[in-house]
């Protein structure tokens, strides 16, 4: 097997046929959704995977956000292989064990009343919506069916969450979109108090803007928020789905800022691959979705649950926590010196834990590509930045590999 670092590799051009192949395939018959990587993966294991034709990459950017615990990890896979043999699905017609499990681990950690599962972030931003419509009119406050969203954000493709979105690059051709969505600039608690008002059933929040480029919430704006909702009757729902699950050195990215939110989603890495999605909230919002008024087919399957039940039994160890906090400013302290050493070409190295966004001055794109030449994968957040989101078990070295390739293909010597 090729190390594409080692210095034979270029030498020797290891045949790429078996993934030129593939991506030809993928051509022909894929819908042209994606701008994809030229890469075909084929294996994982922890932080490594591996292509078609046996190259080895080191995944810094880990599924975004969507492998907590690495590729492959031994105890997850075992969980599903044994749920795999017991059942696979049912419905939620019955009830099934793992889900109700699943859930108790999710309220234990969250201190929130009531869980519903469905099988990705958008779902469960779409869930969160209307848990806030109803809630009011449960409240008797008809009037109030309007979002506060933030500019910048991203809650999902669905014709609801693609609206909630802060990026009209996402919405531009789906139009007429929903009605009644209100975007005000992140960070800004004057704008969101501006459009507050007997209208709003609801603000919808990340604490770090993921795809708008990892951006973190200011200090206090959370807080803020949870006590300009609580004075306007308005729900505060947090979109969790790339930060939850221990991603920000914390269970939940709300828990920075020690607030209780009404509700909020999950997803990316609840699973730790498998596709899953969670819609927690508190029992006089839960209330609202009497049966009937919700539901989901896969929600909560037996297999995707015993998954996520696995990853949070995994994420709660408190060692965890503490460790992806260590890890996470070891990396960025490490970006940081860089971004200090390059001002003209790295414009900010930000994050919160090991979810890490550094923004260049310029496009993004080809910087990628040439770290991905050097055997190191990550991906684009927004047009200019290039996140980081590796594995909680990802090592110094690693992180130091990371930083190496991203000096290279900022065409910077490395120092000394
Ligand atoms: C990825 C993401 C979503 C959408 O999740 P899907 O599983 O792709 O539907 C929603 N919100 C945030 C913050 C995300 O990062």
């Amino acid at each position: 097997m090729l190390n594409p670092l080692s210095p034979t590799a270029a030498v020797q051009r290891p045949s790429t046929a078996q993934s030129q192949a593939w991506m030809e395939r993928a051509r022909i018959n894929l819908l042209q959704n994606y701008k994809q990587q030229p890469l075909v993966l084929e294996r994982g294991q922890g932080t490594r995977v591996w292509d078609a034709d046996g190259r080895e990459y080191l995944d810094l950017l880990g599924g975004i956000a969507t492998l907590p615990f690495g590729h492959c990890h031994p105890e997850i896979t075992a969980a599903v292989k044994a749920q795999l043999d017991k059942l696979w699905h049912v419905s939620n017609v019955f009830y099934s064990e793992p889900q109700i499990a699943l859930a108790e681990k999710l309220l234990l950690a969250s201190g929130l009343d009531r869980a519903f599962f469905c099988n990705s972030g958008a779902e469960a931003n779409e869930a969160l919506l209307k848990l806030a419509r109803k809630t009011q009119k449960e409240r008797g406050q008809k009037e109030r069916v309007e979002f506060i969203c933030f500019e910048r954000s991203f809650h999902g493709r669905t014709l609801a969450t693609v609206t909630a979105t802060g990026q009209p690059k996402y919405q531009q051709g789906f139009e007429p979109l929903l009605p009644g969505v209100l975007h005000v600039p992140y960070g800004d608690l004057a704008a969101v108090r501006r459009a507050m008002g007997p209208r709003t059933a609801a603000v919808l929040v990340e604490p770090i803007q993921g795809e708008g480029g990892v951006r973190p919430a200011p200090e206090g704006f959370l807080r803020a928020l949870r006590a300009l909702c609580d004075e306007a009757g308005a729900l505060l729902l947090v979109d969790e789905v790339q930060t939850g699950l221990g991603r920000t050195g914390r269970m939940f990215g709300f828990q920075h800022a020690g607030i209780r939110p009404d509700g909020f989603s999950l997803a990316k890495g609840l699973g730790n691959g498998l596709p899953i999605g969670a819609m927690v909230c508190t029992e006089e919002a839960g209330r609202a979705l009497v049966p009937g008024t919700h539901g989901s087919t896969f929600g909560g399957n037996p297999v995707t649950a015993a998954a996520a039940l696995a990853t949070v039994t995994l994420a709660m160890e408190p060692s965890v926590l503490a460790s992806v906090r260590t890890k996470g400013e070891y990396f960025l302290t490490g970006l940081r010196r860089l971004a200090a050493e390059l001002p003209g070409q790295v414009v900010d190295a930000r994050g919160q834990g090991l979810l890490i966004g550094v923004e260049l001055a310029v496009d993004a794109g080809p910087v990628v590509g040439r770290m991905r030449e050097q055997g190191v994968l990550s991906n684009l957040a927004g047009e200019r930045t290039v996140r980081f989101a590796p594995a909680y078990t990802v090592t110094d070295e690693e992180m130091d590999r990371g930083i190496l390739a991203l000096r290279r293909a900022l065409a910077a010597p490395p120092p000394g």
